[in-house]
């Protein structure tokens, strides 16, 4: 395999050193092939809400496997859990299952297109929303400039049709509205997670929705990350903003391979076979992914759950930030709900240029620090950290001590 892995994060290099390997997970723990166990704040970078190996999710889909693991046909359980992203989500009316956040994002935006025949997208900088071609570029030299690929492999003439901006800056925005008439859509991370993360400031949100309605594009959350997170409801219910397709993906799959995109009956009408524009999947809605996400869906309707997430993600940011700033680190720590990360840096991280200031040296030896404390952070600066709803605040109390003794390593 490339690096070793199946997805580059794994391999490390952002923090230097050699990967774990993996053998088992229970709770808010991992444990290795060697037989080390860590606490785990990766959560499979964000499905693992209820923890890892959940009894219940176990015990659904060992009984649903025996009644078959795909079928290539309609399903009650793809059913089901329509329902329940529709009950949940504020936006969504219809929804399509596929296998990935990729596959959401691609769908989404081939519907934005689809629908307006405008070929432009705009996204921002340091936001990730999968591997997708169009998405896979970078800004050009100036704020309206046409996007260059990121990658190689990715067509020139595909990239200049994807603009980039900067995070949280509505002039940029504007003045990228205002230069080019052809925009399908908008896609933005409403919590950014792919940054480290970076929530959005007062009113951000509010504009980019004002905005893409003035000009006839749609907007698109990519909730993947943020989707039954931030809150049941995403962040749509918790900042009150109605997107016009949401892309989900991680938490609604319960730790199996799921991704959905949705949005009104009128929009979701246009995907075939009601509509003309084309989207298929092989294993889209099987009935292992649909019940692990289920058992999780349903898990997450007790309103207290988001409570206790909170107050134990709030426990862990300060006594986070407490420990760095004992021991003289510069840390800024930026947290919505139970997805945070603190910056090695003092300016506050808004967007990709100054999350792009933290140290990724310090933060390396932090990481490697609280590894030999037996804590799995996010191998590199620019993740997320996720809280579960098995991470008690005697495990929370753990970290804040490890945490204590590698930060005062670093000083
Ligand atoms: C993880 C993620 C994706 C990609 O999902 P995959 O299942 O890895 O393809 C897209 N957008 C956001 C915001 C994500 O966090």
């Amino acid at each position: 395999m490339p690096g070793g892995v199946n997805s580059p994060v794994r391999a490390f290099r952002g923090v230097g050193g050699t990967p774990l390997f993996i053998r088992s997970a229970a709770g808010p723990t991992i444990t290795d092939v060697a037989g080390r166990t860590y606490i785990d704040y990766v959560g499979s970078w964000g499905p693992m809400i209820l923890g890892h190996a959940d009894a219940e999710i176990l015990a659904a889909l060992a009984a649903v496997a025996a009644s078959g693991t795909s079928f290539g046909a309609p399903n009650e359980l793809e059913v089901e859990l329509a329902e329940e992203i529709v009950a949940a989500v504020p936006s969504i009316e219809m929804v399509r299952m596929v296998n990935s956040g990729t596959e959401a994002t691609m769908s989404a935006i081939r519907l934005a297109r689809g629908v307006t025949g405008r070929d432009k997208l705009v996204k921002f900088a340091g936001c990730y929303h999968g591997h997708a071609d169009s998405l896979l570029v970078k800004a050009g030299s100036g704020v309206a400039t046409l996007g260059l690929p990121d990658s190689p492999g990715v067509p020139a003439s595909l990239a200049q049709h994807t603009l980039t901006v900067p995070f949280n800056d509505p002039a940029a925005l504007a003045e990228v509205f205002a230069e080019h008439p052809d925009i399908a859509a908008v896609i933005i991370e409403p919590v950014v997670g792919n940054m480290g993360c970076v929530p959005p400031q007062a009113g951000f949100l509010e504009f980019v929705r004002e905005l893409t309605a003035k000009h006839g594009a749609l907007l698109i959350f990519d909730e993947v990350m943020t989707g039954f997170r931030v809150a049941r409801g995403g962040a749509q219910e918790r900042y009150r903003i109605s997107p016009d397709i949401t892309c989900l993906g991680k938490i609604i799959g319960g730790g199996l391979p799921v991704g959905a995109y949705g949005g009104s009956r009128d929009l979701m009408r246009n995907i075939a076979p009601t509509g003309p524009i084309y989207q298929a999947g092989t294993l889209s809605g099987n009935p292992l992914a649909m019940t692990a996400g289920l058992v999780t869906l349903r898990r997450l309707k007790d309103r207290s759950v988001y409570e206790t997430l909170e107050q134990r993600s709030a426990l862990l940011c300060e006594g986070l930030a407490r420990a760095a700033e004992a021991a003289g680190i510069k840390t800024i720590t930026n947290r919505v709900g139970s997805m945070w990360t603190s910056f090695f840096t003092d300016v506050p991280v808004t967007n990709w240029e100054t999350a792009n200031l933290s140290n990724r040296e310090l933060y390396g030896k932090f990481f490697h620090a609280m590894l030999a404390e037996g804590v799995y952070l996010a191998p590199s600066q620019f993740e997320a950290g996720f809280v579960s709803i098995t991470h008690t605040v005697a495990i929370i109390d753990k970290t804040i001590e490890a945490a204590r003794r590698a930060f005062n390593a670093l000083a």
